[in-house]
């Protein structure tokens, strides 16, 4: 059988309906402007769960390495960068002929183990401009947020 794109999205179509009573599917870009409004301790809740759920099932328990110490990888990425997109929290990149560029970027953490191929991810820290101040977050004071949560 042959399984292209289009049936594979109307698997998907039918699973939501049969399953979660879904009749309309929404458009990626009605999602991805849904997501933007959500705050990312919205987010940070769902990873909190996931952890919880290794932790119960003693996945957490196989990513212990030094006596009962985690290995923890940090590295900031970016996500959405725009000469004229923007809103309150972006970083400004201001340029020398005098354009702009607006940008998100974040800091992604996962638990690392040299024995396993797989990483156990943590919620992502927003690097995002604070309301009302007029400087760019930075990385490490995102990881200092993410750290201490
Ligand atoms: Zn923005």
């Amino acid at each position: 059988m042959q399984f292209d794109n289009s049936s594979r999205e109307t698997a998907i179509a039918s699973n939501l309906k049969t399953l979660y009573g879904i009749k309309n599917i929404p458009g990626d870009t009605y999602l991805r402007e849904r997501l933007d409004e959500l705050p990312a301790s919205e987010l940070q809740r769902a990873f909190t769960t996931l952890i919880q759920t290794a932790q119960r099932g003693k996945v957490l328990e196989q990513f212990t390495y030094f006596e009962n110490y985690y290995r923890l990888s940090i590295d900031g990425t970016g996500y959405f960068s725009s000469s004229e997109i923007h809103c309150q929290q972006c970083g400004e990149k201001h340029h020398r002929n005098g354009n702009m560029t607006y940008y998100h970027q974040m800091l992604g953490a996962v638990l690392v183990h040299p024995n396993h191929s797989q990483v156990l991810p943590l919620a992502p820290e927003p690097i995002i401009k604070a309301e009302g101040s007029k400087n760019n977050d930075c990385e490490r004071n995102a990881a200092k947020r993410l750290i201490e949560r």
